[in-house]
């Protein structure tokens, strides 16, 4: 078991349990993959395993759990169990494809779909090349959708032999992010009976909790994909109202764009290493460590770039919106090179995520697939008015901010003196100046784009 932590609609499992024998359910804490993740992904990881081991035990089985290299692993445990067939769920990223082919050169490795709704290569242009454009994609992804039939949660193993396991590591909870399947099931019913019918209109308010929160989930696999789908559609099916019926159509867009930068990374690796477009490689990027530490920490002066930015190191997460901002602010207000905020964002992210990660800070940075323009440069103050208007998101993550009056709220530098001593906010004591001023830097961003000849 990889990234498909979860007994319900687990096709890696089902076709393990049809050839009628016992099952191993085996997962290998990779080196490669957790020297890379951070550590309270690792925690998350660890609780999952804990839940799922724990629903494993009432089938009569249990997870067993060895660290090391993938393939001297599962040669050893083939050899003290006598397993003569390995299943897995296949991956997509460069590290897995390389992984799966060494292990299946020497051993009988079975892999199967299930990490997207639709097999990857189901969706091809008609010429049989892969899409580069979101929208036709999702035009095409719709077409050739077939309905489908989830697998059940098995409830019999088989005794499985007595091989060594090793602890599960230490954890705690999360307090945003209960691990597990149900926990996840719940998350997804509670969103399916109460919010995705507004979701198309209240998506984009940072304050609000109207969206899914299931990325760590879907990341994990604790929540298999085609459910969350399948139940969606369902529902759009159901429910009467046209704006209801785009509420749901917008969600399960979200979930073709998981699946998008999952067909894309796949299709291009070399996005790993730098732009989709190469053109990009000339941009003439600015390094200023005083200026990403500042960025990082939520010190920016911007109170919504920075109240993202707080969001993320508390929870772990950020609101999509946050995201978009912030990644903006970075590559283009401050012509910092997008690959640094790709990997801070996987130094703190719950749901950090080769795929989507990239594709997020590619699509931001104008120089991926779909991308945004490159002459489009958020601008950090009317994204702030327009998506968190009376400041609640900025006064939860910044509460030196809390007493600023709603006048200044987006734009505190504007306060007069009095009421920053009345608002207990004194700009450059208690909050930061801006450490840029946007129209200057978006002319900079431009002209420095523009300098590549893109
Ligand atoms: P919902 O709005 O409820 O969406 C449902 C699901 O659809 C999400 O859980 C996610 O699996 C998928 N999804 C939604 N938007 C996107 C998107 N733009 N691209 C790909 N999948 C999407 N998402 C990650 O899962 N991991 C990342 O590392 C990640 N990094 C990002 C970096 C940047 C710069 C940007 C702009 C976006 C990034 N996203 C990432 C996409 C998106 O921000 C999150 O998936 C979303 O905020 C998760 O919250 P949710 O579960 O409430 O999403």
């Amino acid at each position: 078991m990889r990234r498909d932590l979860r007994l319900h609609d687990n096709q890696a499992l089902t076709a393990a349990l049809s050839e009628d024998a016992a099952v191993i359910p085996l997962f290998i804490l990779d080196e490669n993959i957790l020297d890379h993740s951070n550590p309270k992904r690792n925690e998350f990881l660890f609780e999952i395993l804990k839940n799922l081991d724990t629903s494993l035990h009432k089938t009569g089985s249990r997870l067993i759990l060895r660290k090391g290299k993938p393939l001297p692993i599962l040669q050893q445990v083939m050899q003290e169990s006598g397993a003569n067939a390995i299943f897995a769920e296949e991956g997509y990223s460069p590290y897995a494809k390389s992984r799966d082919k060494l292990v299946s050169e020497y051993l009988p490795l079975i892999l199967l779909p299930g990490l997207t709704i639709q097999p990857l290569s189901v969706v091809k242009k008609s010429d049989g090349n892969p899409y580069t454009i979101f929208t036709p994609y999702s035009r095409q992804w719709k077409k050739v959708i077939q309905p489908f039939k989830e697998f059940p949660t098995p409830d019999q193993f088989g005794a499985i032999p007595q091989i060594v396991s090793k602890p599960i590591p230490s954890s705690h909870t999360h307090p945003l992010f209960a691990a597990g399947e149900e926990a996840a099931q719940k998350r997804l019913t509670d969103f399916l009976q109460n919010q995705i019918t507004s979701y198309g209109s209240r998506r984009d308010f940072a304050a609000e909790e109207s969206t899914s929160l299931l990325s760590p989930y879907f990341h994990f696999g604790v929540l298999s994909i085609r459910n969350a789908y399948q139940r969606a559609f369902q529902l759009q099916n159901n429910v009467s109202l046209p704006e209801e019926k785009k509420g749901i159509e917008t969600w399960i867009n979200e979930l073709l764009w998981r699946e998008f930068f999952i067909m894309i990374l796949s299709e291009f690796p070399h996005v790993v290493q730098g732009p989709f477009r190469k053109a990009y490689e000339r941009i003439p990027w600015r390094s200023s460590k005083e200026d990403i530490e500042s960025w990082k920490t939520g010190k920016t002066g911007y109170p919504f770039v920075d109240a993202g930015m707080r969001q993320l190191l508390e929870t772990s997460w950020m609101h999509n919106r946050a995201r978009m901002v912030v990644a903006s602010f970075l590559c283009k207000d401050l012509l910092i090179n997008w690959q640094w905020g790709e990997a801070w964002f996987n130094e703190q992210l719950l749901d950090g995520d080769l795929a989507a990660n990239n594709g997020g800070w590619q699509w931001c940075a104008g120089c991926g697939t779909d991308a945004a323009p490159f002459f489009r440069v958020f601008n950090p103050i009317t994204q702030s008015k327009r998506f968190d208007p009376d400041g609640d998101y900025i006064r939860t993550w910044v509460p030196e901010l809390e007493n600023v009056p709603d006048r200044y709220i987006h734009t505190p530098w504007k306060m007069p003196d009095d009421i920053q001593m009345e608002s207990k906010c004194v700009i450059g004591k208690d909050y930061p100046d801006r450490i840029v001023e946007h129209a200057f830097a978006r002319q900079r961003a431009l002209d420095a784009y523009s300098k590549t000849k893109i």
